[in-house]
């Protein structure tokens, strides 16, 4: 059974095995979306700027991350809409195209909700390597065009479905003209067998600076909104700012009201700081 003790080993087994791998094994998933595959980063990409895994680790600052999945009954998580909009938690939440269209009020009342920024999680949930390049394409094309449509929004920031992503599919979404946003840490949330606590811990204790954390805000998260409020209330006590993924990659801005001020980090910076996935950084990770 997959618990946060054994998670680092399984991410080094998933990186040693490269493409896109899950973290859990798949005898231990019974449902249809996480298994946050890691990406395969030890691909070649031309394109710095095309995938974020995460950002500096200058600054105490973390994304939390959120995915509307276009699968399943296109539900919605108001529960932890709900915690994230009570204790002020700025998150990037990415948008399918058919979630958007399924739940056009939601969808309106999360972007007009300053704390949140609108990105896309494409059009259906496929599986993009299994794609070929023109439905890769057409994937994220139509998953800016659905947001775009329905919230006048057109959002440059992309997360693949199931987290699954090649160097193919890299080089198509540069062509887009998307960043592919990744993370590097996956709360492991869609996980029934992941206990709450367990989920805390393990999220409290392995974000760094400049981390990305993805959660679901569609119901494909068991218990993401029992989890929610310690991980928020946790990260904030060990000075982390919690902030949207393209403030992650801007310089840090200190907020008037004080509230989501930042801590540059005290320990050095690991060399490279920035890791905007280039070419081979999974494999010296
Ligand atoms: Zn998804």
């Amino acid at each position: 059974m997959a618990t946060p003790r054994v998670l680092p080993l399984l991410f080094s087994l998933a990186l040693a095995a490269g493409g896109y791998t899950s973290i859990y094994g798949e005898s231990m998933i019974s449902r249809a979306e996480p298994r946050h595959a890691k990406s395969a980063t030890a691909m070649r990409c031309e394109a710095p700027d095309t995938l974020l895994e995460n950002a500096t680790r200058e600054y105490k600052r973390v994304a939390l991350t959120f995915d509307a999945c276009s699968s399943g009954e296109y539900r919605f998580d108001r529960e932890v809409y709900d915690v994230l909009d009570s204790m002020r938690v700025r998150a990037t939440i990415f948008l399918g195209g058919e979630w958007v269209e399924k739940n056009r009020r939601t969808a309106h009342m999360i972007a007009a909700n300053p704390l949140f920024e609108v990105a896309t999680h494409g059009y259906h949930h496929p599986h993009l390597p299994k794609l070929s390049d023109a439905e890769v394409a057409w994937e994220i094309a139509q998953g800016q065009a659905a947001v775009f449509r329905e919230l006048s929004v057109f959002p440059r920031l992309f997360r693949a479905p199931f987290g699954e992503i090649n160097a193919r599919v890299l080089a198509v979404a540069k062509q887009q003209g998307v960043t592919m946003v990744q993370y590097d840490l996956p709360s492991g949330d869609p996980d029934p067998l992941l206990k709450p606590d367990k989920i805390v811990r393990w999220v409290v204790d392995n974000a760094r600076g400049g981390s990305i954390v993805v959660f679901h805000i569609n119901k494909n998260g068991v218990h993401t909104r029992h989890t929610l409020p310690k991980v928020v209330a946790e990260l904030r006590s060990k000075g982390f700012e919690l902030v949207t993924v393209s403030e992650l990659r801007d310089q840090p801005v200190t907020f008037t009201d004080g509230a989501y001020s930042y801590d540059p980090i005290v320990e050095a910076a690991p060399a490279g700081g920035m890791r905007i996935a280039a070419v081979g950084s999974a494999a010296s990770k």
